[in-house]
């Protein structure tokens, strides 16, 4: 069985999505994973912020507007009088129940039950209109299926053993749509896998059932050698072993969720990244073997935060690294890239929500500076010792731009530069003129 992810723009508009069935075969056995229209999951954000201020006139009046674009869609989607009324119906529900929302105490939990309509609409949409062509189709429940613990990390077992069950019981259907992105955490409540999370849901049901390939459907032909929306003249990569994906996706290509190639990878489920409005383009195959030898591609991640602890005291002292490692784990911070020297440690953090408390404790080990609007550049190719010189043309590339950080040698497959965010699109245009 395949798993068929369409993002945002793939059903943006009812065109776009009644255009759908060009790629998938409704003969074929598959679990399509929609995201939401595209900009209906930002105004859902920005509607939950109006909420959260208890500004509740200028929330009104954006879930107006977006239930305006809504009762288009459906009227243009389901022309048929019998299941424009059905969509109807169903964009009444979600938005009555989105002003219900207005009216109460609000929440974090109840910003996520926000953030959770964009799927289910578009699904329910999806499953509407094949309906209305028919084709057969089965709308599977992800709330039901996909769950976090309280790391926020996703239960696959979980999934399996609830997903086959729904599968089985359909066993003269083949075509089985559901929500990217939504979830449910360990108290049971609606939440969600993070902003651009379809991805990961796709990988992650691929993952459960041990799918034969998931494949992502987006705006562009695959994963490109940089940014395309900040370098001109990128190109896709026809080939990206699950490393070398993995680095590229946590790093900042937007193509793919941080997290979405690492259940594939474990599971060794390939993944193809295609093109929607090219769907004849071969985009990237992202599995276990990747071609050697070549510099790949290069990402950016912006909002880093860097730390440096000085401390005299760290010359030939064993477990101080523990020591500063276990205020971040307990602070529950991840630590992005990290250097050190007989007499300083330098490490990068994206997640700052604690950055006081963490500070606190490590000025106990010496002098604390922090760096805020760093960015991480990661140059994503074959760095084996033996393919010398690749990294000195990597910092020949940007030895016009002052360096926080460099990391090379944790990995074959990757060097990373910590910068200032504001010498981030000079780094990104050098290195692409220089490696390409
Ligand atoms: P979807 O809504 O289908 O999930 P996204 O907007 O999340 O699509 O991801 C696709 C976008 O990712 C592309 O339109 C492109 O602008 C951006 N992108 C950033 N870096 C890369 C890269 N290295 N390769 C391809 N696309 C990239
Ligand atoms: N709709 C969600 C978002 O915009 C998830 C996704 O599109 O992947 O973040
Ligand atoms: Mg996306």
């Amino acid at each position: 069985m395949k798993i068929l992810k369409f993002g945002g723009t793939s059903v943006g508009s009812p065109e776009r999505m009644t255009k759908l069935l060009n790629i998938i075969n409704p003969a074929e056995r598959q679990i399509v994973v929609l995201s939401a229209v595209s900009g209906t999951t930002n105004s859902l954000v920005e509607i939950s912020s109006k909420l959260l201020k208890e500004d509740k006139e200028s929330a009104i009046t954006l879930i107006n507007k977006l239930k305006e674009s809504y009762n288009q869609f459906v009227a243009t989607l389901l022309p048929a009088e019998e299941f424009r009324e059905e969509g109807q119906e169903i964009i009444d529900y979600h938005f009555g129940f989105l002003a219900n929302l207005a009216n109460d105490i609000f929440t974090p939990i109840e910003e996520k039950v926000v953030l959770a309509q964009g799927e289910l609409i578009s699904t329910t949409l999806y499953h509407i209109y094949l309906k209305s062509i028919g084709v057969k189709s089965v709308l599977l429940p992800a709330l039901d299926f996909m769950k976090i613990d309280e790391d926020h990390e996703p239960d696959v077992p979980f999934t399996t053993a609830h997903l086959i069950p729904l599968i089985e019981k359909h066993s003269d259907i083949n075509l089985f749509i559901t929500q990217g992105f939504i979830c449910r955490n360990s108290f049971g409540e609606v939440d969600n896998l993070r902003r651009g999370g379809s991805d990961y849901t796709a990988s992650l049901i691929g993952a459960a059932i041990l799918a034969e390939e998931v494949q992502i459907w987006t705006d562009i032909d695959g994963m490109h050698n940089n940014d395309p929306r900040i370098v001109k003249g990128t190109k896709p990569i026809a080939k990206l072993s699950f490393d070398e994906a993995a680095e590229l996706a946590y790093f900042g290509a937007k193509i793919l969720h941080p997290q979405s190639v690492f259940p594939a990878q474990k599971y060794r489920i390939p993944v193809r990244l295609l093109n929607t409005m090219e769907p004849k383009a071969p985009g990237t195959l992202i599995a276990a073997e990747s071609e050697r030898g070549k510099i790949k591609s290069i990402a950016a991640k912006d909002g880093i935060t860097a730390i440096k602890i000085h401390s005299s005291r760290m010359l030939l002292a064993y477990g101080f690294l523990r020591k500063v490692f276990e205020i971040f784990e307990r602070y529950k911070t991840p630590i992005d890239m990290i250097t050190t020297s007989e007499v300083a440690i330098s490490l990068s953090i994206d997640f700052t929500d604690n950055l006081d408390s963490i500070v606190a404790e490590l000025q106990d080990f010496g002098t604390v500076d922090i760096d805020h609007d760093q960015t991480i550049v990661c140059v994503v190719g074959d760095f084996r010792a033996e393919k010398h010189g690749y990294a000195s043309r990597v910092l020949e590339a940007v030895k016009h731009i002052p360096l926080r950080m460099i990391s090379y040698g944790g990995s074959e497959y990757n060097i990373s530069l910590l910068i200032n965010t504001e010498d981030k699109v000079e780094a990104l245009r050098s290195l692409h003129n220089r490696l390409f």
